[in-house]
């Protein structure tokens, strides 16, 4: 898969699929693949991911990239320092019909939290493709590097047209942009470098996300600067007289992702909360733009699991490899959650995910042929690659005795909200939790809170645990009622394991 992202960018940044190749393209090893890829334009970005089944993850993604980066995206970390080591380098364009680009030679580095990457290209978006706040700027360059493994960074630049006087490191590039398309375009006598176009202040934003052009390639590093540099109005209108109607595809949602400040800028107030949401309404959730999907998506959930209605199908076995870990204890206001640190896994049907964390909704979200169960747990999971996958575990609070294994975990829940709260002393292992039957019902679906992102592997275990009444008032104590009610299962599935 990163030898096929390699290759991926290396085709999108050369030919980009160009339709239109004059015969006098250089040979090159992947020259040939430019008359393979299907036509796309930026007419209907939505519409990518139908016109070729090797554009799929355009509408298939779940970190796609551009996003618009907002204050309650993004939580303070230590990303690391961003430094550059750009050298001269012959001017080279290329016009591939969807941007303008700057080619580079070899031997030129980026350094992104210690891990360094090479300079392949960079080349141009107008306007932004990123946004910060909802805002867009006039246009966004996007350096393009790779590392030894095969692995994507990009680096981008936003740039506003508000400065009275050219930006004298962008005339040469600027005033020779290629008028129709060409591919490795010599500027005799010309040299440039791309350390001339950033801005001297370095603070980024980091996130993960994808190529912006089909076919929409994830597990890309991105890493947006927050200075803008400035151009002026003749500058901008050399770039968009050529690429014109705009080469920018619109902003994807952000899903589980967090945007990583780089702590060199401290959020201010007002951008710090995410729309407010509870459960009084949960159909009122999508009318905040940010939350659309909630009311738009087509595989939503919870859902009803109609056991008449599954198939039986070829699912491998679940198996949980959860260790011991610290009881780190969060009260977010909608559920109360036990958070994970790295190092243990689920392998479902064969994929192995990340658990990240595990939390409790009353009374449980997901229904069985309209049964509803007291509690239900989910444990949240990710892969490799991004992709979410919750196991859900059905609670009844109908033993006599307490459950012990519960016991840590139910006598510790903060009774007000707080984030990621220790507890000396005390492990925990989800493991501990499940039954030892693990047949289960799989379905797709989404996030069963705002934003609602779909593309989540669900996989229901149908065996419940049982807890005492006196714990489950333990939770009901603090939170009661925090569960979607079912949403409509539609052309979906359900398997049955
Ligand atoms: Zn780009
Ligand atoms: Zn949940």
């Amino acid at each position: 898969m990163k030898q096929l992202s390699i290759l991926m960018i290396v085709i999108a940044g050369l030919f980009v699929f160009g339709c239109n190749k004059s015969s006098d393209t250089p040979a090159d090893p992947t020259g040939d693949t430019h008359t393979t890829g299907t036509h796309w334009d930026y007419t209907d970005p939505a519409g990518w991911g139908d016109l070729d089944h090797a554009y799929a993850t355009c509408k298939d993604g779940v970190e796609q990239s551009p996003v618009d980066i907002r204050g309650f995206y993004t939580a303070t970390g230590v990303e690391g320092v961003l430094t550059t080591s750009y050298l001269a380098t012959p001017l080279v364009l290329t016009n591939n019909g969807h941007t303008l680009q700057v080619e580079y030679e070899a031997g030129s580095t980026i350094t992104i939290n210690g891990q360094s990457y090479e300079l392949l290209q960079f080349h141009f978006h107008s306007p932004s493709e990123h946004k910060v706040d909802g805002a867009p700027y006039d246009m966004e360059a996007h350096f393009v590097h790779k590392d030894a493994s095969g692995d994507l960074a990009v680096l981008g630049v936003f740039i506003n047209a508000d400065a009275t006087a050219d930006n004298a490191g962008l005339s040469s590039i600027f005033d020779n942009f290629p008028a129709t398309e060409v591919s490795h375009q010599h500027v005799t006598g010309v040299e440039i470098n791309g350390g001339d176009i950033l801005p001297v202040d370095k603070s980024f934003f980091h996130y993960e996300g994808s190529l912006t052009t089909p076919p929409c390639t994830e597990a890309v590093s991105w890493n947006i600067l927050k200075t803008p540099v400035s151009i002026s109005a003749a500058q901008l209108a050399q770039f968009t007289t050529i690429v014109h109607g705009g080469n920018a595809r619109p902003t994807q949602p952000i899903g589980a992702r967090t945007v990583v400040n780089d702590g060199f800028t401290v959020e201010t107030a007002g951008h710090s909360a995410a729309p407010h949401w509870d459960y009084t309404n949960p159909a009122l959730w999508g009318d905040e733009t940010a939350y659309a999907t909630c009311s738009n998506g087509v595989e939503q959930s919870p859902i009803d699991i109609v056991t008449a209605n599954t198939t039986t199908g070829t699912l491998g076995d679940i198996s949980a490899d959860y260790h011991d870990v610290p009881l780190v204890l969060t009260n977010n206001g909608h559920t109360l959650q036990v958070e994970y640190e790295a190092g243990s896994s689920i392998t479902i049907n064969g994929q192995s995910y990340d658990l990240l964390q595990f939390h409790f909704h009353n009374q449980s979200e997901n229904t069985v042929d309209g049964t509803v169960y007291d509690m239900e747990a989910h444990f949240v999971h990710k892969n490799a690659d991004g992709e979410l996958a919750v196991l859900g575990l059905f609670i009844n609070g109908d033993s006599t005795g307490d459950n012990a294994n519960f016991t840590p975990i139910f006598d510790n829940f903060p009774t007000t909200e707080v984030s990621h709260q220790s507890v000396a002393n005390l492990t925990v292992n989800g493991g501990d939790l499940l039954p030892v039957d693990k047949s289960y019902f799989h379905f797709d679906g989404s996030l069963t809170t705002p934003p609602c992102t779909e593309a989540v592997s669900w996989n229901v275990l149908k065996t419940p645990v049982s807890v005492s009444a006196a714990q489950l008032a333990q939770f009901t104590a603090i939170m009661s009622g925090n569960k979607r009610p079912v949403q409509p299962i539609g052309s979906r599935t359900v398997t049955n394991n």
